[in-house]
């Protein structure tokens, strides 16, 4: 059959904590012409601990663009038009590998992961200066969620990484450097480098002056030989260079020309290049992002302050306000996986509207403690308010109402600080396809819910990050280059004083769900 011309075409690498997708647009209208997804297996060896296997990972990466490539041949789309691919990833996760045989040295430590507690405590008895020391420089607080705390670990408790280190072997990186690295070459020549957004999440990086900080490395004793280049969110790292297990051998050469964290990348998805306009991805986790402008301005309220995009070596950076949710989908997954009163995350919706109401059911899903606003590591999970009439209906019920209580607490933490309270929430990811949620997170807001009709906004931006890049091109950033993208809307539909009696309810559960770890 003939092949149907098209515009340049850009592909994306969508490497998040639940799934793997690959996924191609088309640079002139932004349209999904084709992806595949492959879910990622999570490994928790010890309570709090959270893994994942770096080679899965990358597998599953080479077996989305494989079947992308099949999926395009079928609808007779040459793949000869991918231009330029762009990655974008979950941020944080930390793996360490062996730069001469390309091996992992351990599982990646993932985000959410919490066995670096006792880490975290110690350093933080030994802070030098005031308190403020790595807030400043890092717009972070010091947590288990981020990276550097993680590196740590592995140095303290993995022999193989000691070794490796010594011996001047090991090249550590977040996923995004994990995956380029490989994808150009791995042991031969691979390149490594992460972009600034996902540099701004380890809590090495200095988000003033957009380099490694010396006096950070030396605090948390991290050697600088083995991170990353930091470069900017669009430009060309190197291209593609497919091992022979991967048949899509058509991608070859491809230059790899965008990289954001994805949170970043939904942030531009979604077309929020403006001061003050925010978005909201509920997926493993819930993320709350507003841009700040070229401003970098800290929170009084229990927001990070991290670098939202820069797009080009010598293009101005970028700063968001963001309000971190640890578990959003995750607690679907839960449901799914430890108690398996669903059997897929879409039948949560189901039992949900059995009953329209928790009937006074909260569930806190402090899995992994409290991030925003709270930053409480000693939170645990509960699910209080039960009577003899509750039945998994309402607890499914309950678990999607606290995504939406917890986004409520973030927007307002986040209208406290920017002063401008949002008009209406722009939303992206793979929970927004639960028109329940939908509704339920306008009522609780008291505020429009505005989704995309093409969801997948994170794989978007980090398409557009590629296409824009210096020597690639094809995509111009412009609003009209995303004709493809209509908007749905869900109107409050409470009144505001029922909302608030729910919300202030929700806020007691908190309190209860504190200090069940000392
Ligand atoms: P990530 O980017 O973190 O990998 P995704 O955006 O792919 O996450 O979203 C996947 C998460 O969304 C999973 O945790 C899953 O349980 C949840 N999810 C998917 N579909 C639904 C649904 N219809 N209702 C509620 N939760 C869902």
């Amino acid at each position: 059959a003939k092949k149907a011309v098209l515009g340049p075409l850009v592909g994306a690498v969508d490497q998040g904590t639940s799934s793997t997708r690959f996924l191609v647009f088309n640079s002139k209208t932004a349209e999904l012409l084709s992806h595949h997804q492959v879910e990622i297996k999570q490994e928790f060896p010890r309570e709090g601990w959270v893994e994942q296997d770096p080679k899965e990972i990358l597998q599953s990466v080479y077996e989305c663009i494989e079947k992308t490539c099949e999926k395009l041949g079928q609808l007779n789309i040459d793949i000869s038009n991918i231009k330029a691919i762009g990655v974008s990833n979950q941020r944080e996760t930390t793996v360490v590998w062996d730069k001469l045989t390309g091996e992992p040295l351990y599982n990646a430590v993932v985000w959410l992961d919490l066995r670096t507690q006792s880490t975290v405590e110690n350093l933080s008895k030994r802070i030098p200066g005031n308190n403020n020391f790595v807030k400043s420089k890092t717009g972070l607080p010091l947590s288990t969620y981020f990276s550097a705390v993680k590196l740590r670990w592995l140095l303290d408790n993995v022999r193989k990484v000691q070794r490796a280190v010594e011996e001047d072997r090991a090249l550590f990186g977040t996923i995004d450097s994990w995956l380029i690295w490989s994808l150009t070459g791995g042991a031969n020549g691979g390149v490594h480098c992460t972009d600034v957004t996902n540099a701004s999440r380890t809590m090495l990086f200095n988000i003033h002056s957009l380099a490694w900080d010396k006096e950070l490395c030396e605090f948390f004793e991290i050697p600088m030989k083995i991170l990353p280049n930091v470069r900017s969110s669009s430009e060309i790292y190197g291209l593609m260079k497919i091992s022979h297990s991967l048949k899509a051998g058509a991608l070859e050469g491809v230059p790899i020309s965008g990289c954001l964290g994805d949170q970043s990348a939904a942030l531009v998805g979604q077309m929020c290049f403006q001061d003050g306009q925010a978005k909201n991805t509920y997926g493993t986790g819930c993320f709350l992002l507003c841009n700040t402008g070229r401003k970098c301005v800290f929170s009084e309220h229990g927001l990070l302050t991290t670098v939202a995009y820069k797009f080009g070596r010598d293009k101005p950076v970028y700063y968001a306000l963001e309000g971190s949710v640890a578990i959003a989908g995750a607690v679907i997954r839960w449901l799914r996986d430890n108690l398996g009163i669903i059997k897929t995350s879409e039948e949560i919706e189901k039992l949900a509207k059995v009953v329209g109401t928790s009937y006074g059911c909260y569930f806190v899903p402090a899995f992994s403690g409290l991030y925003a606003p709270y930053w409480e590591p000693s939170a645990r999970g509960i699910i209080c308010g039960l009577t003899q009439f509750t039945n998994k209906c309402h607890i499914a019920f309950a678990a999607l109402e606290a995504v939406c209580f917890q986004t409520r607490e973030i927007l307002d933490a986040m209208n406290r600080d920017c002063g401008i309270p949002l008009s209406h929430l722009q939303v992206d990811g793979g929970m927004t396809n639960n028109k329940i949620l939908m509704q339920l997170q306008a009522d609780i807001l008291y505020i429009p819910v505005v989704k995309p009709s093409m969801p997948e906004t994170t794989a978007l931006g980090a398409a557009m990050a590629a296409g824009a890049a210096e020597g690639v091109g094809v995509w111009s950033l412009e609003p009209e280059d995303l004709s493809a993208v209509t908007m749905e809307r869900f109107e409050p539909q409470i009144n505001a004083e029922e909302s608030e009696i729910r919300y202030s309810t929700w806020k007691k559960a908190v309190m209860k769900s504190v200090g069940w770890v000392t």
